[in-house]
């Protein structure tokens, strides 16, 4: 646990809010959950329809709410437009976190800027270091931050509370107030108050991460079929919201990360 957090729930605590809260609809729950946290409440958002819906909500309840971003380096230009009219329509600055430069500059050395497309250890090992190291980094100044995920989005999504301890971060608490919702209902609230969303989805796009790792959907396809298309038998996950473990790519991300590199993947794997 980490001493810069300071407004924790033990377990049994977190499990009853986790049953108060399970019938509650998304802006019921994020009113609870600024409530509780205040400014130590961060909504984290990749900019996705569900985090664009969750950052209107949160801000018609509190306008000085905080939204962070995980910046990867390698998002599509649409989601970087995104964020500039998001800017605008609701006046909030967006706290940015990105990678670690100098892990960045050794990683594209020894294996180039695409080294996603050639083995999945090597796409494991780029979404470690452009994602979840620098989320690692962001959640120390929080102590609860809200998801945008939803249960029927991926079978390693489908026991998702609306609140969880959240044990790969040290103990924070993780809410994600539309777990129960089902993509009709997001859209739904997105036309009804003509929430800014990426120009991607009118191209086909379902789910978007990194430019490189994300293409739009044939007719017929799963929602998550777009991320990381040429692998099979991998995990549509890129470890932000579950730990992965696969024994190969741990060793190179110690050595990219020089000196400090064995604690950040101990800090990586919680
Ligand atoms: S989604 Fe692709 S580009 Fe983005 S961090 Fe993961 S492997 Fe790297």
């Amino acid at each position: 646990m980490n001493e810069t957090h300071t407004i924790l729930m033990d377990e049994l605590e977190a499990g009853e809010a986790a049953i108060d809260l399970d019938d509650k609809e998304p802006a019921e729950v994020l009113a609870w959950s600024i409530e509780k946290f205040g400014n130590r409440l961060g909504i984290c958002s990749s900019f996705q329809a569900e985090g664009c819906a969750l950052i209107d909500m949160a801000w018609r309840i509190d306008p000085s709410v905080r939204v962070f971003t995980i910046d990867t380096g390698r998002q599509p230009n649409e989601t970087y437009e995104l964020i500039d009219r998001i800017r605008d329509r609701y006046g909030i600055e967006i706290e940015a976190f990105i990678p670690d430069s100098g892990a960045m500059e050794r990683m594209v050395k020894r294996h180039g800027p695409n080294l996603f497309y050639r083995d999945v250890n090597l796409r494991l090992l780029c979404c470690q270091l452009r994602k979840v190291l620098p989320l690692r980094r962001a959640l120390l100044n929080f102590d609860a931050w809200v998801t945008g995920l939803r249960r029927d989005q991926w079978a390693t999504r489908s026991n998702l509370r609306k609140l969880e301890i959240d044990h790969d971060h040290g103990g924070i608490v993780k809410i994600s107030p539309m777990a129960d919702w089902n993509e009709e209902e997001v859209w739904d609230y997105i036309r009804a108050n003509d929430v800014p969303y990426n120009t991607l989805y009118d191209q086909g796009y379902k789910s978007i991460g990194c430019a490189p790792c994300t293409r739009a959907l044939k007719p017929g396809e799963d929602a998550r079929s777009g991320r990381w298309w040429w692998e099979t038998g991998a995990p549509k996950e890129c470890g932000m919201h579950c730990a992965i473990e696969t024994g190969g790519f741990e060793h190179e991300l110690s050595a990219l990360l020089g000196g400090n590199g064995e604690d950040a993947v101990a800090a990586a794997q919680g």
